[in-house]
This record gives C-alpha cells, sequence and structure tokens, in this order.
C-alpha cells in the first residue's frame, strides 16, 4: 500500500470526484483527470531524464500550482525525488541547497528566472525548464508526453527532500520517505479530522511540511478537494473563505498570516462561518490572537510539527478545546510515540519540562548528505526535535522554547519566549527576540532586541519596569536594545543565531 500513490487508488474508486480547484487560473481536476495528467508528466521525466529515475532530485522553485502537485506525485511514481525550492529564497541562499541535492532538473516559474539564470551557471548539467506557457514550457511538455505507468518501489524509497527553515542555521534536507508520506498524510487526516468531504483551501507554500504534506497530501489522500492558491493576500484569502459555492471546510494559516487576516478592512467573523476548521501552526501563538478569535466565534486551532515528523500535536477541534487550554499545542497525533526527556536522557515527571522525542512511520530516517547532523538528531529509533515542552496534567503538550535558544543566568534556566511573551504585552513594543549571551558575573544573561510601534515613545526604564513586574529578577534581560527589524526567515520565524552573532560582532 504505502509504495503506491494515494492518486492511483482515488481515480480508481471515484474518478469523477473533484481533486483540485486552482484559483490563479480556474482550472478543475477530477481525480481521473489528475491522475492521467500525473502519468504523462512521468512520460516527461522519462523523456528528459531517462527511464531510470532511482533517487534522481527534481527540484521545482515555483509557486503553487496544479503541476507542482502533479509533479511531486510524478516523481513518487517514476521512482525520482521531488524538492520543492523556497521561493523566497536570494540565490546565495539557495546555492547551497542545490549544491546539496544536485538536482538533474529544475523547474521554474518565469518569475524566478532571474535568480535560476545565476545558479544554472553553477552546474551546467542541470536541465532548466520554465512553467511558462509556450511549447517548451511544462504544461506543453507534459500534454505532449506518452503516459508512463509507475515504476514498483521500496516503501522505503525517498520521494521528497523537504529542505527547513533555517531557523537555527543552514536548511537541512529531511529525507521523506514513502512510507513517512502516507503515515504522516494518516496522521494529519485524524488530527484534522480530513476526509472525501473535505475542501481545503491551501495558500501556504509547497515546499513546506505543512503545505505539502499536511493540507495537499492529506486532503488527496483522503479523496478531498484541494483549493490551490499560488499566493496570500488577505483579501484573496477571505474572499475564496467567504465563498458560499466553494464551501472550503479546511484552513491552515502560520501565526502571522492569522494576525494579518484579522487585522485586514476586509475581515469579518462571518468569512469564517464555514469552516469546519482554522488552523494554525509551525511557530509560537500569541495569546491575544487566540483570544481576538474567540472573541468573533473562531477557534484558532494550534498544532505543533516539523519537517522531519510532519504533524505532532494538535489542539483538538473543538471550541472548548481551545477555550481551556490556552497556550497549549494538544495531543499527540495517533501514530506517534513522544517521549519528554531530561539532560540524562531519561524521561522527566509529568509537567517537567524536557527536550521533545518522537518515534513512529511517518518520521523522517535523517538528513540528506549530513551524517553527523543525522547523527545527532536521529538516535536509537527517536527524533530529538531540539525543542522543550512539558504535559500537562490533562495529557496535553506545551511548546516552551527550542533547547537551542535556552540560556543559563545565574544557575536558572530561562526560556526567552517567556520573557519575550511578557515584553509583548507592553503597548509599545511591536516585536521582540530575546538572546543569552555570555556574560561574566551571571555566566548568561539576556537581551532583549525591541521594535517598537511607529510613533510609540518606549523607553528602557519603562520596558524595564514592565518586565520588573513580571518576570522574576533571573529572567528579565540585562541589555534592551532597540532596532528597526528583527531578523525572520522566510517563513516568518526569528533567526535568533543571526542575533547572538550580531551581538558578538558588536561586543568585539
Ligand atoms: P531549522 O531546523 O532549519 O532550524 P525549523 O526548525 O524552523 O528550521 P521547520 O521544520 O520548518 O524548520 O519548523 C519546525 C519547528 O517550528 C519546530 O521544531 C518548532 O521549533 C517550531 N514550531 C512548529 N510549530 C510550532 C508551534 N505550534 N508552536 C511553537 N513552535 C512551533
Ligand atoms: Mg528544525
Amino acid at each position: 500500500l504505502v509504495t503506491d500513490d494515494p492518486i492511483l487508488y482515488r481515480a480508481r474508486v471515484a474518478p469523477d470526484r473533484q481533486a483540485l480547484f486552482e484559483i490563479a487560473t480556474g482550472q478543475q481536476f477530477t481525480y481521473a483527470e489528475l491522475d492521467a495528467r500525473i502519468a504523462r508528466c512521468g512520460g516527461f521525466l522519462n523523456g528528459v531524464l531517462g527511464a531510470k529515475l532511482d533517487g534522481t532530485r527534481v527540484a521545482m522553485l515555483a509557486r503553487n500550482s496544479m503541476d507542482s502537485i502533479v509533479l511531486a506525485f510524478a516523481c513518487q511514481r517514476a521512482g525520482a525525488i521531488y524538492v520543492p525550492l523556497n521561493w523566497r529564497l536570494n540565490a546565495a541562499e539557495l546555492r547551497p541547497i542545490l549544491a546539496d541535492c544536485t538536482p538533474a532538473l529544475l523547474i521554474h516559474d518565469e518569475e524566478f528566472s532571474a535568480v535560476v539564470a545565476s545558479l544554472a551557471d553553477a552546474d551546467a548539467a542541470m536541465t532548466v525548464i520554465s512553467t511558462a506557457d509556450g511549447p517548451a514550457g511544462l504544461a506543453a511538455r507534459i500534454e505532449a508526453s506518452l503516459p508512463a505507468g509507475p515504476v514498483p518501489a521500496d516503501a522505503d524509497g525517498t520521494c521528497v527532500l523537504l529542505y527547513t527553515s533555517g531557523t537555527t542555521g543552514q536548511p537541512k534536507g529531511v529525507v521523506i520517505t514513502r512510507r513517512n508520506a502516507f503515515f504522516a498524510g494518516v496522521n494529519f487526516s485524524f488530527v484534522g479530522e480530513i476526509g472525501p468531504q473535505t475542501v481545503a483551501l491551501c495558500d501556504l507554500p509547497f515546499f513546506h511540511t505543512i503545505g505539502l504534506i499536511a493540507v495537499a497530501r492529506t486532503t488527496l489522500m483522503l479523496g478531498g478537494t484541494l483549493v490551490i492558491s499560488d499566493r496570500f493576500t488577505p483579501a484573496r484569502t477571505l474572499a475564496a473563505l467567504a465563498d458560499r459555492k466553494r464551501a472550503i471546510t479546511h484552513y491552515f494559516a502560520v501565526p502571522q498570516i492569522a494576525l494579518a487576516l484579522r487585522g485586514d478592512a476586509a475581515y469579518s467573523a462571518s468569512a469564517l462561518s464555514g469552516l469546519h476548521a482554522l488552523f494554525v501552526g509551525g511557530a509560537p501563538l500569541t495569546q491575544a490572537l487566540i483570544e481576538s478569535y474567540l472573541e468573533d466565534g473562531v477557534a484558532l486551532v494550534n498544532g505543533y510539527g516539523m519537517s522531519e515528523a510532519g504533524t505532532v500535536l494538535h489542539v483538538p477541534i473543538d471550541r472548548r478545546a481551545v477555550q481551556d487550554n490556552p497556550g497549549s499545542v494538544g495531543l499527540p497525533a495517533p501514530l506517534l510515540d513522544i517521549r519528554i526527556v531530561g539532560e540524562d536522557a531519561h524521561e522527566v515527571d509529568q509537567g517537567e519540562i524536557g527536550e521533545l522525542w518522537l518515534r513512529g512511520p511517518a518520521v523522517s530516517p535523517g538528513y540528506w548528505n549530513k551524517p553527523l547532523e543525522s547523527a545527532a538528531a536521529f538516535t536509537d529509533g527517536w527524533y530529538r526535535t531540539g525543542d522543550l515542552g512539558r504535559r500537562e496534567a490533562n495529557g496535553f503538550y506545551r511548546i516552551v522554547d527550542r533547547l537551542k535558544d535556552m540560556y543559563i543566568s545565574g544557575g536558572e534556566n530561562v526560556y526567552p519566549a517567556e520573557v519575550e511573551a511578557a515584553l509583548a504585552s507592553h503597548p509599545d513594543i511591536l516585536d521582540v527576540a530575546v538572546v543569552g549571551i555570555p556574560d561574566t558575573r551571571w555566566g548568561e544573561c539576556g537581551v532583549a532586541y525591541v521594535v517598537l510601534r511607529p510613533g510609540a515613545a518606549g523607553t528602557g526604564e519603562a520596558i524595564a519596569g514592565h518586565c520588573a513586574e513580571r518576570l522574576a529578577a533571573f529572567k528579565r534581560p540585562a541589555r534592551i536594545l532597540f532596532v528597526e527589524t528583527i531578523p525572520r526567515t522566510a517563513s516568518g520565524k526569528v533567526q535568533k543565531h543571526v542575533l547572538r552573532q550580531l551581538h558578538s560582532d558588536e561586543t568585539l
């Protein structure tokens, strides 16, 4: 079963059901049409790359489209590896990723052709094809190809290489096997309550696990309809959600998108009233945002996961569960073992903070080309997430912070996320990040990088006073520095290693 692909199954049992709808073009595919196009795309891959595609990498630098889905499944059927690239990265950031995965074929949108031109120079062996209209473009070439049948494959063969966000350093290529992809889909189908009636809107990019695996793959695996949007704008997303004819049931956002939607002039709670679930995940969520949605009767369902394992924890789709568990990331997906482990590699007691370790069929076997990082993170059958969390008495989990970001001040553990939450409640503060830096007296101490709201007059003393009312002395930042922006990844996560570097450069 897991060596097969779910579209073959759906095309047999429900050929006429709608599989895909593309907002940008209004095009749609039934499962039979999607299956046929994947077969032709397989023929196209064979034509360009040869008949034996055992593990050949096929990279894509493109916005969400029907053909990105077609290509992903065609790679799986042909025995190739699909590598969706983050188009928010620049050429200098993409170059090491391409050098790492060495694709034989790179498919790109015209929009990114300048970046691609500078990347292709470095690798003459790489074939480059554009998604542009015209006879040389991807669509025409798929249509002109003869269908190819699926290649018998091993369940433990790799079908996708997914690069991490690069929040803690260089992005790492996560190996996703057919088995991983299948069981990540099963996991999300349970926590997301996905089924044939699901109509899921996806404007999160297909180069992250949420878009490609949770939303797109799971919806198609379960026979629902995937509505593809090639970009997020609050107006477009709100219009799609409010469109009763489309009847979207599921939408997945990252916190920054949920914030942008709620703050948009076109926002109204009624636009969201047709949703079965509004998911949010991928980065810490503020309590203020959850509450502002709850005031409108919308339960923002928080979830936690990562490229290496897909969906791990999710608050149940239930208003009471959201209301009663503020700040929680919920309960484990069904096919995951979770341990919370202390420094001695033993499980800590319930309520204690430790590192989350994961095991299960959706968990990746390791990183591409990175034996050292793989050996450090994937040990004895467990994946060490690098995230700190704890389990409450009712079985719900909380994420405390990243292990790499925790620091020890005067012998006490400080979790910057807690300090940031206290700072963020100050009305003058727009954005904030706290990092630990070496300190001769305390071992380490905290530095708060603060972005003030436009026009706000917040002073260091006022902010320090605000912290003193809310935080124990050892948690209060020793320095408050005002900055214009906080460095973030393309998906909006704070890059603390950049701030730590900045601080050590400044104090040299
Ligand atoms: P890198 O591994 O390259 O440093 P990354 O860990 O940000 O980057 P991803 O796999 O895209 O790359 O993101 C997974 C991480 O995002 C998790 O390990 C966790 O730290 C964070 N995260 C995901 N969901 C949540 C959530 N709901 N709340 C808090 N943090 C979350
Ligand atoms: Mg990570």
